[in-house]
Formats: C-alpha cells, sequence, structure tokens
C-alpha cells in the first residue's frame, strides 16, 4: 500500500473545507456559514474555476479569516472523490467522506512522529496502527467509528511521547490554561517545559520567546496567537502545521522539518533539525 498523502493540494480539492463545516462569528471567521453551505468568499462555487479556491486567499488576516490560515485538512480534501457541486446525491457523498477522511488523516499525521530507533517494539506498533488507518481511510466512510479510532491511537502516542520525553509518569501541563502567560524560561511554568508534556494545553496569547520546547509533546495544544519568536520546536512532538499557523515565529524560530514553515515568519535563519 502506497503511503497517504498527508499535505493539503486546495487544486485538487473542490473546497470542501470552505462548504462543509459551518463556522460561527468570531475571532477566527467574520461571517457566520451554516454546514453544508459555500463559503461566500469561495471561486470553486462556479463550476470550471482553476485559480486559487478562495478569492481573499492573499487576505485572509487582514479580513478577519485567521481560522483558515490555520486550517489543514492533511491531504483529505483531495481525495474525497465525489463533488458537491454535482448535485445532492454527490454533495451527500461528498461531505460524508470529508467527515471521516480528515480527522483519519490528522491521526495518520501523529503516526508519522519518529519513534526512538531503540524501542522495536512499540516502533512495530506504530506501523501497524498507521496501517489499520490507512486501510480505514481507503475503505468506506460509512461505519468508521472516528471516536474510537481517536482513542486507540490516542493512547499508543502517549506512549511514543513516553518513550521520546523519557519521562513517564513526570508531571507536566497536559490540558493547563497558560492563556496569556509569560512562560520565558518556564518561569510562570514553574518548571522547565522543554521535554515535558503540554497536550491539550491553552496556550493562546502565551510568551514563549526563546522557550527551549526540544522534546516538548503538543498534541492539541492550542497555539493561537502564542509567541513563538526564538522558539526551539525543532524536535517537538506531534506538532501540526494548524498550529504553528496560528502562532506568531519568525526567522529564528525552528520547527520540525515535516511542519511547513509558515509564509507570515520570513525564511529561516537557521536549518531545522530532526531529533536524529
Ligand atoms: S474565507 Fe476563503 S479559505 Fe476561508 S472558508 Fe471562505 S473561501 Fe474558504
Amino acid at each position: 500500500m502506497e503511503p497517504l498523502e498527508l499535505v493539503a493540494d486546495c487544486a485538487r480539492c473542490s473546497g470542501l473545507c470552505c462548504v462543509a463545516p459551518a463556522f460561527a462569528r468570531s475571532a477566527d471567521f467574520a461571517l457566520d456559514k451554516p454546514a453544508e453551505t459555500p463559503c461566500p468568499n469561495l471561486r470553486t462555487s462556479v463550476p470550471g474555476r482553476t485559480d486559487a479556491p478562495c478569492g481573499i486567499h492573499t487576505e485572509l488576516l487582514d479580513r478577519g479569516f485567521p481560522g483558515c490560515v490555520a486550517f489543514d485538512c492533511f491531504g483529505a480534501g483531495q481525495r474525497v472523490s465525489a463533488d458537491w457541486r454535482d448535485g445532492p446525491g454527490a454533495a451527500r457523498e461528498a461531505f460524508d467522506a470529508f467527515a471521516v477522511l480528515r480527522p483519519l488523516h490528522e491521526i495518520l499525521w501523529y503516526l508519522t512522529e519518529p519513534v526512538p530507533e531503540a524501542d522495536d517494539g512499540l516502533r512495530d506498533e506504530v506501523t501497524a496502527a498507521a496501517r489499520r488507518v490507512a486501510g480505514l481511510a481507503e475503505g468506506s466512510p460509512a461505519g468508521v467509528d472516528v471516536g474510537a479510532v481517536r482513542a486507540e491511537v490516542g493512547e499508543l502516542l502517549g506512549r511514543v511521547s513516553e518513550a521520546v520525553r523519557g519521562s513517564a509518569g513526570a508531571p507536566g501541563h497536559a490540558r493547563a490554561d497558560l492563556v496569556g502567560r509569560d512562560l520565558r524560561s518556564g518561569r510562570a511554568a514553574r518548571r522547565p517545559l522543554a521535554g515535558t508534556t503540554l497536550r491539550a494545553a491553552l496556550l493562546m496569547g502565551a510568551d514563549l520567546r526563546g522557550v527551549d520546547l526540544g522534546r516538548a509533546d503538543l498534541l492539541g495544544a492550542d497555539l493561537r496567537g502564542a509567541d513563538l519568536r526564538g522558539t526551539r520546536l525543532a524536535d517537538t512532538l506531534f506538532l501540526t502545521g494548524p498550529q504553528v499557523a496560528a502562532a506568531r515565529g519568525d526567522a529564528t524560530t525552528t520547527r520540525p522539518a515535516r511542519v511547513p514553515r509558515p509564509a507570515a515568519w520570513g525564511p529561516a535563519a537557521v536549518s531545522a533539525t530532526r531529533r536524529r
């Protein structure tokens, strides 16, 4: 089985992420949009258009749509074969497939996190789980219990995290409310953040300038508006493109090589490095 693409290719998608979800007017999205309704800024609602799907894609931040900048379908959109513009039946098929494929592709992204070379058994488990999830993503979306897949893989990813961080049972900051906190030098957190867990932590607007987040587990951490200038993210765990796109970085911010560098950060001052 060929590995699935986990990078979005909007040119091969009918703009599903701009149609299928509902959006409430907020700091992330400047207007209310019902589910399964095209965003008024979407140009692919006009059949035959081949230019950029979003009519304001170069102005998303200025026009109040930062949530769109941070969104990533992890390559699910281009794998939906039905086209929602082809009538109600095709639309139903496309929306149902996207609702399953998008989370499965995100889970597959997490399963590509490198496992320590010494831990053959764990690496085999991750490889087997990736095959199972890819098999679900290749098959029919009907009957796929995404919640069950998340729970099963979540437990495995927890063990990957502990193996990489070497800190099973160590106290961390999972689900901590660190909104707007000054976390430089770990002052507000009272413990160094490198090698710790920040799973699902709320880090919106936190000041992480110059902080070493090496081997920190950032699965599900909310980094919207966090200041990551000069922050070391190069070997963080489970970091995604949407997380970094929602944060503020600069030329000295490092990130894992597999995570796209947001254009707003400018060119990297140093090469990104990997854990090994
Ligand atoms: S603003 Fe653009 S990117 Fe955002 S949902 Fe609308 S068309 Fe899509």
